[in-house]
């Protein structure tokens, strides 16, 4: 294995902690969305010209945890590979991502080359 033990090991804690940190914090977020869309919602449906101004608190709301979740998946994605012990490898092109790299991002999925690359092309 590439990577040293205790460094996976702090690691994994690490993951361990940003997915309950996440998951409370998409919960409290969900339950404002249905607060929001319980006491909103109808007014709002009569008033389709306030919509269109911008978002409501529930969209936002919406917004943030959809991005929240896509963070969740990548932890729960990068605890997987740990335990199927193909964490720390490039999912493109195999290579080992690197120990600076995993410590600065522990859900980190492809090594720089690749992350670089798919960065470049998502902005064209
Ligand atoms: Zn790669």
């Amino acid at each position: 294995m590439a990577l040293d033990k205790s460094l996976l090991e702090t690691i994994e804690k690490s993951l361990q902690n940003e997915q309950v940190r996440l998951e409370a914090e998409i919960l409290q977020l969900r339950q404002e969305v249905l607060e929001n869309t319980d006491t909103q919602e109808v007014l709002v449906s009569n008033h389709p010209a306030e919509v269109a101004s911008g978002f409501s608190d529930s969209e936002r709301d919406s917004a943030i945890v959809d991005a929240l979740s896509q963070q969740l998946s990548e932890v729960e994605k990068a605890l997987n590979r740990i335990k199927e012990g193909t964490y720390g490898y490039c999912e493109k092109c195999g290579a080992f991502i690197g120990e600076e790299r995993l410590m600065a991002i522990p859900h980190a999925s492809l090594c720089l080359t690749c992350k670089t690359k798919e960065e470049s092309t998502r902005h064209h």
